[in-house]
């Protein structure tokens, strides 16, 4: 499997227009509830102090929330009624309280609210912050439902929809697999034990088979009262166990945990292998996983191009623009690059300054040589805004196509004197 070159994903998405809606009674917390969340998120935040606020900043525009935190007790509403408001419009919600007991957990929980924090120490504002943060995150977290019971995989389902998890849902181990194959952006599998195709167990083996545990982690479940079901789902390669019936607040947790994981394992991994200013992969990676990929298509008998792209005189545009506007420059040259390859198989890194190498599993070298020209070509007849300059680039690229018994680093070398003699040859060209 190629490796894709996907930009990493901003916490928000910069064209999320949409508020966080607070509710709140008191001036003191409902003003540092705003800077915080402005702070932390990026989303501008609407205040509102009582009822009648709330249901006029509701009518006014309800598709604008992307989440609202709500006090439960206000001066025109003593008993959770702006909770109703904002859950009976579809605007995911928090609970912000000073009072909690048995009865008030009841009332919550019964209508699907994304988290409760309690006004108890002076961590409460740090606490829904997070939660804040959370609501909105957990939409980029694709979670797969494995369960052969339609209405108990449904149950879960809509739990993990109502905590903003864009959830899949398939019936069987084997489906669930398919599944992983076809969308590789799920990073949790929440799974049942008792499946007729295939058990939790063997489902949990063969993702961890063939995923690494940084790109999908597994969660067991059973309403078995036999401990060691927990324990055979671990041994198995699940991360977590959760028994059912569910208690609500467990699931939450041992789900966000998960997810939290994976974001920072995710980030280790990008820290380790990405470079900085432009997002691609790093040499570092690059020699890493090329010989992987090379010897994948060495086995399916396909050959395998090279070719190491360097930007023209870009020495002169650092001094003559600045360093800035050079890093700029950078930036928009490895997009570029990056949509030119689109949706083809390829493993691009920066290999440091302005000099990016590219491996093309499965090419030859007169069909690479055609791509990387009209790569050449796009570059070249492309204008790059830096700063409130337009600059034009052009790039040498020298290309090789690796022999049998070539090791990724001698073709590198050769694909590197192609790049001395195009540069030599007056730049802006392809040298194979
Ligand atoms: P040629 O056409 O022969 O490739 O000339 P060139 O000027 O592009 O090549 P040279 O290797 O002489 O200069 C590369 C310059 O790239 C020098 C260095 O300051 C600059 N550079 C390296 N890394 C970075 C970076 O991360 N940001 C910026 N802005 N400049 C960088
Ligand atoms: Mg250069
Ligand atoms: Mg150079």
């Amino acid at each position: 499997m190629t490796q894709r070159t996907a930009e990493r994903q901003p916490l928000f998405r910069p064209q999320d227009r949409r508020r966080v809606l607070v509710v709140e009674d008191s001036k003191t917390f409902s003003i540092a509830l705003r800077q915080m969340i402005e702070a932390e998120t990026g989303l501008k935040v609407t205040s509102c102090g009582c009822l009648k606020d709330l249901s006029s900043a509701i009518l006014r525009d309800q598709e604008g929330y992307a989440i609202a935190v709500v006090d439960l007790n206000l001066p025109d509403a003593p008993n959770g009624e702006a909770l109703d408001w904002t859950v009976s419009h579809g605007i995911p919600s928090i609970v912000f309280t000073g009072t909690f007991d048995t009865a008030t957990r009841a009332r919550i929980m019964e209508r699907e609210v994304f988290d409760y924090v309690l006004k108890d120490s002076e961590f409460a504002l740090g606490n829904l912050v997070n939660s804040v943060k959370r609501a909105l995150t957990n939409r980029e977290t694709r979670i797969l439902v494995v369960d052969d019971m339609t209405t108990t995989r449904r149950l879960l389902g809509q739990m993990l929809t109502s905590q903003q998890y864009t959830v899949v849902e398939v019936g069987s181990g084997a489906d669930a697999l398919a599944m992983l194959e076809k969308d590789q952006e799920i990073r949790l599998v929440v799974s049942d034990y008792n499946m007729p195709d295939m058990d939790g167990f063997e489902l949990a083996r063969r993702i961890r088979r063939r995923y690494p545990a940084e790109q999908v982690r597994v969660i067991g479940i059973s309403s078995s009262t036999d401990r060691t079901t927990s324990a055979g789902f671990l041994k198995a390669g699940a991360h977590d166990f959760i028994a059912r019936p569910f208690v609500l607040e467990e699931l939450q947790c041992r789900i966000a945990s998960n997810a939290e994981t994976l974001l920072r394992m995710r980030q280790l991994h990008d820290l380790a292998w990405r470079d900085y200013l432009t997002g691609l992969f790093n040499r570092r990676y690059f020699f890493e996983r090329g010989p992987k990929l090379v010897a994948e298509a060495r086995r399916a008998s396909q050959p395998t191009s090279v070719a190491i792209l360097d930007i023209d005189h870009f020495k002169l545009l650092n001094d003559e623009h600045g360093h800035d506007a050079g890093d700029d420059a950078l930036r928009i040259f490895a997009g570029h690059l990056g949509e030119s390859l689109g949706g083809l198989p390829h493993l691009l890194a920066r290999l440091g300054g302005e000099e990016f190498a590219l491996l093309l599993p499965n090419i030859g070298e007169p069909e690479a040589a055609r791509l990387i020209e009209e790569i050449r070509i796009g570059v070249a007849g492309r204008s790059m805004a830096v700063g409130h300059l337009k600059l034009g680039l052009t790039v040498s690229i020298g290309l090789a196509e690796m022999a049998p018994s070539d090791s990724l680093d001698l073709a590198l070398r050769k694909a590197d004197r192609a790049l001395y003699a195009a540069k030599q040859a007056g730049r802006n060209r392809v040298q194979a």
